[in-house]
């Protein structure tokens, strides 16, 4: 299994198609990637249940990774919170390229030194 983009997930696949949730690290908003169809399981006949789980779980495999990937453009990444979602995230800081609304709250007043 690939490291998945957000902290928790969720796997909704079955015997029959692929999918899963990734939540926002901040506000635990759901993005859930497109149904993949299982598709070893349309091409042939597969008797062996053996083979049939292990092409599902290559299967599996890729359409996780793919999620995993596609996550990336549905949710922001703060340097130090993780991936959060675009009502959590502010781009007004460019150098770093955005952070969580929490983190740029606490830079904008930061403590006396
Ligand atoms: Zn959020
Ligand atoms: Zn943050």
């Amino acid at each position: 299994m690939s490291q998945p983009l957000t902290k928790k997930t969720t796997d909704h696949s079955d015997e029959n198609s692929f999918a899963f949730s990734f939540f926002c690290d901040r506000c635990g908003k759901e993005w859930i990637s497109q149904p993949v169809s299982f598709q070893a399981e349309k091409q042939t006949i597969i008797e062996h249940t053996g083979i049939k789980e292990r092409l599902w779980a290559d299967e599996h495999r890729t359409a996780f990774a793919e999620a995993n990937l596609e996550a990336h453009f549905h949710f922001n990444n703060c340097p130090q919170c993780g991936w959060v979602c675009d009502d959590c995230f502010t781009e007004d800081n460019g150098k770093q390229g955005g952070l969580c609304k929490d983190c740029s709250t606490g830079r904008d007043h930061p403590h006396k030194e």
